[in-house]
């Protein structure tokens, strides 16, 4: 047995740093969590917004368009009246130049006759005479009345070289015959110098597509390497796929920069307008306080742990001192002063539950001898010895400590005499027995104790009322001729 129980301070220690790990893996993990769902909050938002800025760029960029059509809408009823009065077309020629300048978009204005051929010209009159290679001037039969038709010409097949939009309105008969058609050009020039006029932050882009994923428009006007605005973003759903409105994100290869896109398809044209915004400077204020956060953390992580640290190390010392205090330097059992405070509480406490207890005192018999003869090394020794004797006989409940000098106590709770006498004559024989050799030479040292015997009187109300019966008794063993036990 040990005089008291260990302080199990690495225990203590592991779970108090078990738990504060517990509880800031947990804190962390929520933070993290919070922290995702916060940023997949930020894009859903970004994404609206753009989604939303699509259709504003797209609405506007088809104003554009129904002005175009409500000039070509005038000039076909103009059509219409000279076909019935069997007048030239080209008459028309003064009209057409006047509404061309009326739509600042509009770069040429023409009529078409029954064969798709240019009868009239408001802008480049050097088209006169050519045929529109328009996919309706080639179909086999048309809807009677009026009908609007888009077609993107990339610039390999428009009659003046450049990329143009052509808006037309051609009239049939009833029996489906063309007769003629009205055509607005509008050149793509003016769609990015229109989109250019749009304010863009750094790093968002607007798109204007045609419905084959061509560029038609793009502020920033970001080139490719053969000097072309450049296709759709990678990732863009396909036309066919979007219904009036989507959102995605995609990587740009021309500048490596993550986007988060909206698109929009116009009404009644065939373009699409996306919005893209730059997701890291979407993302810039949730970064900055997610690292806020995270030097947080770590700072009451570092702080904790410190804390913990500093704790457990006032503990450890506060455990060393009392160690200090209530241990015996030689011998590493009880002191005089812990022997004395835990036999009063020992008798107290069996004073309130009336239980006995039973108190050893024990000296070594002729110990001047023994040092005389061996060198007070080998007497100190021997005490060792009896203490390791005691630690290995007495129970967990006892207490054993040196009172000073050679002589020692066993504080032994709920025993009686008869028990305590036991116990005693045990440790008496022990003693006798254990060959002890000298550390100098290996000479065996023999040695003997004498043990008195005391146990709690119903009228003891000190400790050491008891102390001084065992030493009587005590006294009795040495008168007796010593190594022997007497219960006092
Ligand atoms: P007795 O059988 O009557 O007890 O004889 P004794 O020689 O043991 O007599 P006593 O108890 O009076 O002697 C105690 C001696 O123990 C006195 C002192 O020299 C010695 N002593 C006291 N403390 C220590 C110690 O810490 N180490 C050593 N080596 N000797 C000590
Ligand atoms: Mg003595
Ligand atoms: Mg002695």
């Amino acid at each position: 047995m040990t005089f008291y129980s260990p302080p199990g301070s690495f225990a203590r220690s592991v779970i108090a740093h078990g738990v504060l790990i517990i509880f800031l893996l947990a804190a962390g993990g929520w933070l993290v969590f919070d922290f995702w769902r916060e940023r997949e909050r930020t894009v859903a938002e970004v994404s609206r917004l753009a989604m939303h800025k699509s259709q504003l760029v797209g609405a506007l960029f088809g104003d554009t368009f129904i002005a175009a059509d409500y000039v070509l809408r005038d000039m076909a009823d103009h059509v219409e009246l000279a076909l019935a009065r069997k007048t030239s077309l080209a008459d028309l020629t003064p009209l057409l130049e006047k509404k061309l300048v009326s739509v600042p978009a509009l770069t040429d204005l023409v009529l078409l006759d029954e064969h798709c051929k240019f009868v009239a010209v408001g802008g480049y009159k050097s088209f006169l005479g050519t045929r529109s290679r328009q996919r309706f001037c080639s179909a086999s039969s048309h809807e009677s009345g009026q009908n609007l038709h888009i077609q993107y010409m990339p610039a390999e097949k428009s009659a003046n070289g450049k990329p143009v939009v052509l808006i037309s309105r051609s009239i049939a008969t009833r029996q489906g015959r063309m007769q003629a058609a009205a055509m607005a050009v509008i050149e793509l020039d003016f769609a990015q110098r229109w989109i250019e006029a749009f304010a863009v932050d750094a790093y968002n882009v607007q798109t204007i597509l045609d419905t084959e994923g061509v560029v038609i428009a793009r502020n920033p006007p970001m080139l490719d390497d053969l000097g072309k605005l450049t296709l759709a973003p990678p990732g863009q759903p396909a036309f066919e796929q979007i219904g009036s409105a989507a959102t995605f994100t995609a990587r740009s290869p021309l500048d490596n920069r993550e986007r988060i896109f909206g698109l929009s398809r116009l009404e009644n044209f065939p373009f699409i307008a996306i919005v893209g915004y730059d997701m890291a400077r979407s993302l810039e204020e949730w970064q900055q306080r997610a690292w806020q956060f995270a030097l947080g953390y770590a700072a009451l992580t570092f702080l904790s742990l410190g804390l913990l640290r500093a704790y457990l190390r006032t503990v450890a010392q506060s455990r060393t001192l009392h160690t200090l205090a209530t241990t015996d330097v030689l011998t590493g059992i009880a002191n005089r002063r812990y022997l004395f405070e835990r036999g009063e509480q020992e008798l107290a406490r069996a004073i309130r539950y009336d239980k006995p207890l039973s108190v050893l005192m024990i000296d070594i018999d002729l110990f001047k001898k023994i040092n005389d003869r061996w060198g007070h090394p080998s007497g100190d020794q021997v005490i060792r010895n009896i203490a390791n004797l005691m630690l290995g006989i007495l129970r967990g409940v006892d207490t054993c400590g040196r009172l000073g000098g050679e002589e020692f106590i066993a504080i032994l709770p709920e025993t009686e005499a008869q028990g305590a006498a036991t116990l005693a004559e045990r440790l008496r024989q022990a003693v006798e027995a254990s060959e002890l050799a000298r550390a100098d030479d290996g000479q065996v040292i023999r040695h003997t104790v004498s043990i008195g015997v005391a146990a709690r009187l119903p009228g003891d109300m000190t400790f050491e009322t008891i102390l001084r019966r065992a030493d009587l008794a005590l006294y009795r063993a040495k008168e007796s001729g010593r190594n022997q036990v007497v219960a006092g």
